[in-house]
């Protein structure tokens, strides 16, 4: 028998369950841990409430949490409730799937500024992640800038932009509705330090800026190069800055009645964020050009006036002490997912915030596969580890309340249950509400 624990109940986490299941069926026995009482990770509290389609894998994960050898273990946090020397005592692998949770930080003056949000707080916010469900966002302002050209600031963009009709059929929390429902933000200005040829948004993100019910993107022709260099470009990127070429194409006449302008500012690098009274009141921005890929600063700067920034510049995975860290990358340092025979990474944790939600399929199963190398050549010892009756012993220990696949989806069905008309469920956005809901055994 062998006994796997996999930290983290997000995509990446799923498929290695799946992946060691389809591999090993009754002689393997998987633990998927997770410090919140919910599973599903980033699909739960980072893809956006109306994307439900990307949303709709978790029933792929279900399927792998419902197979007799696999068992979802709710709110513990492994690095405190249980270290990561006791885990790899008890099982014979142990696989990092925590992801990338903590935001990038912005190094420039006033970054610190209330007003001032990383994409993982504010899309927790909008998400209900019981982290940041209290963020409370100051809408009040005319415009909002968001910094980077990657789909999350596009997400951050669209919800900004979105009335209440268009949440329709989204499971965005009530307290972000509520909030973006009063919110006077009218000017959406996404920052890119570089142009329309080094954007990492995706074509079809892209292309939904183009149906929104108030809202309509901006795009500067004269920042577009010339048409016959996009040949040059990988077809899914070409296919992007088709999009950005048909924003600049809008006819004024078609604005009339759009009330929300989402323009992207390229060449465009944050030098300041300016502040008055300790809250952000602009953006001081340096014009750049790009030069062999790199933006490079032009001396020529500019002020944008604004009530909150919303920084949305990749992440960084969160270090567990004594697991060897690339504070360069951001992730944990590993070869190919070996961090050491017996310990491995995988999706954000192992390869750094990239790629889809696919991406992390192959990951998950090429980790098993090296699990099942580094069995075969002896370097994970003879087994004989307790696995999870070992883990078991050590929760009762010191009284861990562990939430289990059959609670959540009692937490599942009140959420359901809850949901307002339009919508497929009204999450649970503290940790003790979420507890509370699952009810007497
Ligand atoms: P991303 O795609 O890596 O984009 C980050 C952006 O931030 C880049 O434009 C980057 O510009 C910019 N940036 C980084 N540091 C900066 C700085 N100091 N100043 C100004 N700009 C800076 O990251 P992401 O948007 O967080 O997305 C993470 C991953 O999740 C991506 O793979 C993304 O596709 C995926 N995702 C997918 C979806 C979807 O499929 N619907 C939705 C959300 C996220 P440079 O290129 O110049 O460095």
């Amino acid at each position: 028998m062998r006994h796997i624990a996999v930290i983290g109940s997000g995509p990446a986490g799923y498929y290695t369950a799946e992946a060691a299941q389809k591999k090993w069926g009754g002689d393997v026995r998987v633990d998927v841990f997770d410090s919140l009482p919910v599973p599903y990770g980033l699909i739960r509290t980072g893809v956006a409430p109306d994307h439900q389609s990307i949303k709709a894998v978790s029933r792929r994960y279900e399927k792998t949490a419902f197979t007799d050898h696999v068992r979802f273990v709710g709110n513990v946090t492994i690095g405190s409730d249980v270290s990561i020397t006791e885990l790899q005592s008890l099982y014979d692998a142990v696989v990092l799937a925590t992801g990338a949770p903590h935001d990038r930080t912005l190094s420039i003056e006033g970054a610190d500024l209330a007003g001032v949000h990383g994409s993982a707080q504010f899309v927790g916010w909008y998400n209900g992640h019981p982290q940041f469900a209290g963020l409370d966002p100051d809408l009040s302002s005319e415009t909002a800038v968001v910094i980077g050209m990657g789909n999350v600031a596009l997400d951050i963009a669209r919800i900004l932009a979105k009335t209440t009709a268009e949440f329709e059929g989204s499971d965005i929390v009530l307290h972000a509705l509520d909030a973006l429902e009063s919110s006077a933000i009218c000017r959406i200005v996404i920052l890119g330090r570089r142009g329309p040829h080094q954007i990492m948004m995706t074509p079809k993100e892209l292309g939904e800026l183009m149906h929104l019910e108030r809202a309509a993107p901006r795009v500067d022709a004269d920042d577009l190069p010339d048409g016959e260099e996009d040949a040059l470009l990988e077809p899914g990127l070409r296919k992007s800055v088709a999009h950005l070429r048909s924003f600049a194409a809008i006819p004024e006449s078609e604005r009339a009645d759009k009330t929300i302008e989402i323009e992207f500012d390229f060449f465009a690098s944050p030098k300041a964020i300016i502040g008055e009274e300790g809250r952000v009141s602009g953006i001081e921005v340096e014009r750049t050009k790009v030069e062999a890929g790199r933006a490079v600063g032009t001396g020529e700067t500019y002020t944008i006036p604004c009530g909150i920034v919303l920084t949305a510049i990749g992440y960084r995975t969160a270090p567990i002490e004594g697991v060897p860290f690339d504070e360069r990358a951001g992730r944990f340092a590993n070869d190919e997912g070996r961090i050491m025979p017996g310990l491995y990474a995988v999706g954000w944790a192992k390869r750094g915030p990239s790629g889809t939600i696919g991406t992390n399929k192959p990951d998950g199963f090429g980790i098993v596969d090296l699990i099942e190398e580094d069995i075969a050549s002896g370097a994970l010892g003879n087994g004989g580890k307790k696995g999870r009756e070992g883990f078991d012993a050590l929760a009762a220990e010191r009284g861990l309340d562990i939430v289990t696949f059959q609670d959540w989806k009692r937490i599942e069905d009140a959420e359901n249950a809850a949901a307002r008309e339009g919508s497929p469920r009204e999450k649970f956005v503290d940790i003790d509400a979420m507890i509370a809901a699952r009810g007497a055994d």
